[in-house]
């Protein structure tokens, strides 16, 4: 056992650490079921345990891995064989509900959809709602500036955390647990550690803010024959249903088509029309809104916007519509595929797709794009499947990225950067702009101690 092995074991005490043979126990990430690799794994409980484990890790200069859930997109919670992994599993706690100011405190290691039950419980709802609910962690959620079906109405997670407690790279514990809506007591250092996925600091502990639960709940899956009429249909929606809008989630045909069917989902709606959309809408007044919202659809199917609809009438028909958006296992069947997240208007989304679909098809005959996404937000995932055997991911990347730059788009609506996208960081950013984030890795982190290679090399 090294020294800082041995040191970090004396930190978190019997059973908290694992050497590199039990590690290899677990897998390596929810994409990646190889066993994990690392020097090894400390399993703080507290926040002056993960302070002592940074601590003594600054002082010899030993990289450290934060992983929550592992439900990452961009190979940034993947270690190697130098690293100790600090995960926060045993930092579960919802600590504290205030039902007067609407706020919850809660570890960075407990899972959303936990955090999600436990305050519908008093009658709140934490809104960041994501596929991975079941397993990603607060942490991780601030750690990536986590996104969602809700961002639409509710904002991203940027805005859904009111204080944050956070470990520095040398051990210093900066408490910003502010509960307020407002304070403008100087610079607001949370959102320094929001979206940073963990190369500025170890979050322990979040102030998250709450909002009512709804009283009802309205869904429907449409079926499309344009992109035009999809954002024809998103404007109408938005003003007809008086701000209860809560998601709008378009797939593309060739979607909606592979993770249907035989060895899929059963499909609500016939499986040959070129757009479909799932959305939501949430509201106080369940009859009323209900009705309002029937007649909004019936319109726009009387005015031939929507080509086809189904209106789950139980939460399981509900539940099996936003299945089909959410798990995209049935369409994964021809590995290699690679994943992407990027952001750009939504006036252009038409073209873009177009080109990055040419792309694709020019280099592979067989290659697939399928593409779905938070159009709301103007973002959109695709996953890219050359259907060739071998490794063609940088191929695959300049496919969907160089279009990118015409449009004013992201390399990253919510996914982050991680070590997947580091080259392409300059895509989408000035170096006016990575120059400030790399002084400010340098001035938080002068070791480089925390995520060594995320996000910004320096
Ligand atoms: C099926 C599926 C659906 C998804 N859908 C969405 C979606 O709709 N929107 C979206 O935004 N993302 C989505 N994701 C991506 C992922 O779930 C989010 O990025 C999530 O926020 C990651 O949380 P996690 O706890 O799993 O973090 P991890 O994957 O463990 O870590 C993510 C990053 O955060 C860092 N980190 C974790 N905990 C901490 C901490 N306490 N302090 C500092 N750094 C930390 C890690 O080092 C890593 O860089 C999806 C993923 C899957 C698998």
């Amino acid at each position: 056992m090294s020294s800082t092995v041995a040191a970090l074991a004396g930190v978190v005490g019997d059973g908290r650490l694992l050497e590199a043979g039990s590690v290899a126990d677990r897998v390596t990430s929810f994409w990646n079921s190889a066993p994990m690799q690392a020097k090894a794994l400390v399993l703080p409980a507290t926040t002056d345990d993960v302070s002592g484990i940074l601590r003594h890790c600054n002082a010899s200069g030993q990289s450290v891995l934060t992983q929550g859930g592992l439900t990452n997109c961009v190979s940034a919670v993947e270690p190697n064989l130098d690293d100790i992994v600090l995960s926060t599993e045993k930092m579960t706690g919802i600590l504290e509900i205030d039902e007067i100011g609407g706020t919850a405190v809660v570890e960075a290691g407990a899972i959303l959809q936990n955090v999600q039950e436990a305050v519908a419980d008093e009658g709140f709802c934490f809104p960041l709602d994501l596929g991975a609910r079941g397993s990603c962690t607060i942490g991780g959620n601030v750690a990536t500036n986590a996104g969602g079906i809700n961002v639409l109405r509710y904002g991203m997670m940027r805005n859904l955390v009111l204080g944050l407690e956070v470990v520095m790279a040398d051990g210093t514990v900066l408490s910003s647990m502010n509960r307020m809506l407002k304070n403008n007591a100087g610079y607001d250092l949370k959102q320094l550690f929001i979206g940073s996925e963990g190369t500025l600091g170890v979050v322990t502990r979040a102030v998250l803010r709450l909002f009512p639960k709804p009283a009802g709940r309205q869904d429907a899956l449409v079926a499309m024959n344009s992109i035009d009429d999809v954002v024809r249909l998103l404007g109408r929606l938005q003003r007809q249903l008086a701000g209860n809008l809560s998601a709008f989630e378009i797939m593309w045909g060739n979607y909606y088509h592979a993770v249907t069917g035989e060895n899929g989902h059963r499909p609500p709606l016939p499986r040959d029309y070129p757009f479909y959309v799932v959305f939501q809408a949430e509201g106080s007044d369940p009859t009323a809104d209900e009705a309002r919202f029937e007649d909004v659809l019936g319109d726009a199917l009387e005015d031939g916007l929507i080509a086809d609809a189904v209106i789950p009438k139980s939460a399981a028909e509900t539940r099996a519509i936003w299945e089909i958006r959410e798990n995209f296992e049935p369409a994964l069947v021809k590995p290699p595929f690679y994943l992407y997240d990027v952001s750009l208007p939504i006036r252009d989304m038409s073209a873009y797709v177009e080109a990055v679909e040419n792309n694709v098809s020019r280099l592979w005959a067989d290659g697939l794009c399928i593409a779905l996404g938070h159009m709301a937000d103007g973002n959109l995932h695709f996953f890219v499947a050359p259907c060739e055997d071998g490794d063609h991911h940088e191929a695959s990347d300049a496919c969907v990225y160089e279009p990118l730059r015409q449009y004013g788009g992201s390399v990253s609506a919510e996914h982050g950067i991680g070590i997947e996208k580091l080259s392409w960081l300059p895509h989408s950013r000035t170096s006016a702009e990575i120059e400030l984030m790399r002084s400010l890795k340098r001035s938080l982190d002068p070791n480089n101690i925390l995520n060594p290679g995320r996000v910004i090399s320096v």
